[in-house]
């Protein structure tokens, strides 16, 4: 399999003291293949090794990793970041009530994916219902109450209906009048994208304006489960993927190609034919799992730290002389973004109700470090160097540069200065170390 092909191109990296061009070359020649046989998108893949060589040839060597270490490295980020990076949550509506709208071609796992996501919602506090708008056959509407049988999930349907948008807006009045909060619609497949489906699915759509619509696809497929993506989300428009079978004898590259294809990130993960066998998907643990090297990456997550170690060091040096930047602060405010900002640290407290974790918008933190990095862009290297030089026409003209509002710049200099003090405050024989781990 694709890990195996992986780590013996790593292998064959290992013994080397320092990576020549021509080493790298090598390597990513032989991860080429390794990808393009897991029936990784070619353009992705064409991208992907690109992109590593780059950074490979390219980033600064860190004195505690060795070369081939290094590569594993930039891998590991490169593949994390290639199926979406932090990884994409399920949300919810803001209004209270959110209507989940499941489509997919034929046999990928809709109607077991239903049941799933019931069950996987009960478990995070919610309501769920769910409809049956697979009207074609009357074996899909058992199915679906089987199903919803067993996750203890009840079930709308309208035997008698052919008209899969009215049983959805039906279902919707119902659910809201019993107090669910959530409704999942499954719907019918084809064994081929067409016109009709989609049709079928935009009306529904249109009746029920879902909060999200989550394509179902099946891993076993691979590029074809890619092309299926593409094809949806251009038609119908879909806000995130479920990818099923996991679980079976897939080559990986469905998982590999579809948020880079589709620009739409996979939500979850089918692992099995059973109804507790669904996961949120994880970039950064799918990319351990493809990598099959959890002591390397643990090697290499402890370097790392050393590393941050040495800058930390540096940074209490420019403390002491009192030489703390706004260029420093910004890469502060990196680390903590690197490390998955604060929702990640409140994942690793134990206790902490995982509904406060969801609330957590790991997109706005995102948001804002693109925006201080837009207004330190706008200063000049004096104003960098000194922000109290920043007086009300300095802080206009920034303001306009960046195309931001003065308040964002105030907003800015003062978590500067509350971060200056604080890291004062801990400052002393390994104070900012003892900062920077406390980001972490
Ligand atoms: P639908 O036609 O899209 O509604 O697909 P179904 O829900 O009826 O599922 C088709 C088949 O795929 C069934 O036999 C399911 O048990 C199976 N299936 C669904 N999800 C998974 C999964 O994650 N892993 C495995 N191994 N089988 C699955
Ligand atoms: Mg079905």
């Amino acid at each position: 399999g694709l890990s195996e092909k992986l780590q013996n191109v790593f292998k064959g990296l290992k013994g080397k003291g320092s990576l020549t061009e021509s080493d790298i070359n090598t390597a990513m020649r032989e991860v080429k293949l390794a990808l393009l046989e897991a029936d990784v998108n070619f353009k992705v893949v064409k991208d992907f090794v690109a992109a590593v060589k780059e950074k490979s040839l390219g980033e600064e060597v860190m004195a505690s990793l060795t070369p081939a270490q290094q590569v594993i490295k930039i891998v590991n980020e490169e593949l994390t970041e290639l199926m979406g990076g932090t990884g994409s949550k399920l949300t919810y509506s803001p209004k209270g009530f959110t209507v989940y709208l499941m489509v997919g071609l034929q046999g990928t796992g809709k109607t077991t994916t239903c049941g799933k996501l019931a069950a996987y919602l009960k478990k995070n506090g919610k309501k769920p219902m769910l409809c049956a708008c697979d009207i074609y056959r009357p074996a899909a509407i058992d199915q679906l109450e089987v199903v919803g049988n067993s996750v203890e999930t009840p079930v709308f349907t309208m035997r008698d209906s052919k008209e899969p948008e009215k049983i959805a807006a039906e279902a919707v009045k119902e659910a809201q009048r019993r107090g669910f909060n959530v409704l999942i619609v499954d719907t019918a497949g084809r064994l081929q994208i067409d016109e009709a489906l989609m049709d079928e699915l935009a009306t529904i759509k249109s009746a029920v304006k879902p909060h999200e619509i989550l394509l179902v696809v099946d891993a076993l497929t691979g590029q074809d489960a890619v092309n299926a993506a593409e094809g949806f989300n251009e038609k119908l428009g879909i806000d995130g993927i479920i990818m099923t079978k996991m679980d079976g004898d897939s080559r990986g590259g469905a998982a590999l190609s579809a948020k880079k294809v589709t620009g739409k990130p996979i939500k979850f993960v089918g692992m099995g034919e059973k109804l507790d066998a669904l996961e949120p998907f994880h970039p950064e643990r799918m990319a351990s799992r493809i990598l099959g090297m959890g002591d390397m990456l643990t090697l290499i997550e402890k370097a790392q730290e050393d590393y941050d170690e040495q800058k930390a060091a540096e940074l209490e040096k420019k403390l002491r002389k009192n030489k703390f930047t706004l260029e420093d602060f910004l890469e502060q405010m990196g680390q903590i973004k690197k490390m998955g900002g604060i929702a990640k640290i409140l994942d690793m407290i134990p206790g902490v109700n995982s509904n406060a974790k969801n609330n957590i918008n790991l997109a706005q933190s995102e948001k804002e470090f693109a925006q201080m990095e837009a207004i330190i862009q706008s200063m000049t290297k004096a104003e960098r160097e000194d922000p109290n030089i920043l007086n009300a026409s300095r802080r206009r003209r920034i303001a306009a540069g960046c195309g931001q509002p003065v308040s964002k710049i105030n907003q800015l200099v003062k978590r500067y200065n509350d971060a200056k003090k604080m890291m004062k405050s801990f400052s002393g024989k390994g104070g900012a170390g003892r900062m920077n781990r406390m980001f972490r």
